[in-house]
């Protein structure tokens, strides 16, 4: 936590303690408002910055202070809970997979990962180019800790008062340095459709020559029409320059024009994701979306052969570490002792990152030998 000490010029008499999560303001409030069986279910969203203390920062995956949204809900039941929990980590891997074309490994996390004041903890993990993980979502089941440590009761439909059962949950800006880790290359960003702030950008070539920019401009309007985000980019430079530099900024498609393209009824179009050149008709132009929301497909699924290929499984500490070592995620029969995990920490400098609903009786533990009781993904993170 970060404690402000001084301020305004001064020390100050009282010390200021900025906390990292919202559940203690959050469940005062709760607490307040809750009454009966018929405030429930309670639902709230906030986005807000927060400080957490990092003694080393990285941009946009580790900062002192970064922006999130947190939701915190409060529900009559285990079940609804439970199912709550369960919906919201089903729309963070969602919008991941489907927006950003980033594929997560979703599950719960150990005792030892797990956020402190929750009975369980799921979290989204993506790989990154490196092999290495990235948390990049988290979904709690408080249970009734909060609850009862915050007083939150309500009278039930039976006419006793109950504690409520709670849920918190978050993504962060984390989610775009994942973006730039999970799909740029040594040129740059690449930018899937989805969220790229600009779809196509148009580049005239040999703009001075009557009718090239006229015709940049018209299919850029004919575009805009069909809802792509487009732009001509007039400035006065070389076509190369300006190649160079929208690659850099990772826009999903250019399109480049020229008189003796406009004579043959053409223009050419680059992928920013495989490079790929076509030549398109200028009489098809509206078949663009097509091919962004292609691209935004092809991503996800590149991503995805890519992360399936670095998934390995190991039954022994040295086989983790190696996998690890190579950029891999390492899945592996676990005991479920803490004492375990420790020790792959200390020998491979991985951590657990998720369990896996796949079933391991019959297997032993790969670090201590004894009964399997989860499989686990290990990996070194970020
Ligand atoms: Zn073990």
């Amino acid at each position: 936590m970060a404690v402000v000490t001084y301020a305004g010029g001064q020390e100050l008499q009282e010390k200021l303690i900025v906390r990292p999560t919202s559940e203690t303001i959050i469940c005062n409030m709760y607490a307040k408002w809750l009454q009966s069986y018929r405030d429930l279910p309670i639902m709230m969203n906030q986005w807000c910055n927060v400080v957490r203390w990092e003694k080393t920062t990285r941009p946009f995956l580790r900062t002192s202070e970064f922006l999130w949204q947190e939701g915190h809900t409060v529900h009559e039941t285990e079940e609804e809970a439970r199912e709550m929990t369960q919906k919201m980590l089903e729309v963070y891997k969602e919008f991941a997979e489907n927006c950003l074309a980033i594929p997560v490994i979703c599950g719960r996390k150990t005792e030892k990962e797990k956020f402190a004041g929750a009975v369980e903890t799921y979290g989204m993990e993506a790989m990154m180019l490196d092999g290495k993980s990235l948390q990049a979502g988290t979904s709690h089941y408080l249970g009734q800790n909060f609850a009862k440590s915050f007083d939150m009761k309500f009278l039930s439909r039976e006419g006793v008062l109950k504690y409520g059962y709670s849920t918190s949950w978050g993504v962060s800006t984390r989610l775009i340095g994942a973006t730039i880790m999970a799909h740029g290359d040594e040129r740059g960003l690449i930018l899937p459709p989805v969220v790229a702030p600009v779809q196509v950008i148009i580049i005239p070539v040999a703009a001075h020559k009557e009718g090239v920019t006229e015709k940049a401009r018209e299919i850029c309007e004919q575009l805009k029409k069909l809802g792509v985000r487009v732009k001509v980019d007039e400035r006065d430079m070389s076509p190369g320059w300006k190649f160079n530099e929208w690659e850099m900024k990772g826009v999903p498609l250019r399109m480049e024009i020229g008189p003796r393209d406009i004579e043959n009824g053409q223009c050419v179009l680059v992928r920013r994701d495989n490079h790929e050149k076509q030549f398109l008709s200028l009489s098809s132009v509206c078949s663009i979306p097509e091919l962004l929301s292609s691209i935004q497909k092809e991503m996800l699924e590149t991503s995805r052969v890519n992360r399936d290929a670095r998934i390995k499984v190991s039954d022994t500490l040295d086989g983790i570490k190696q996998g690890c070592d190579e950029g891999n995620f390492v899945k592996v029969c676990w005991c479920g002792e803490r004492e375990c995990e420790d020790k792959v920490k200390e020998y491979a400098q991985a951590t657990s990152r998720v369990m896996t609903d796949e079933p391991c009786e019959h297997e032993k533990c790969a670090i201590c030998g004894k009964p399997a009781k989860k499989k686990v993904y290990f990996a070194r993170a970020y």
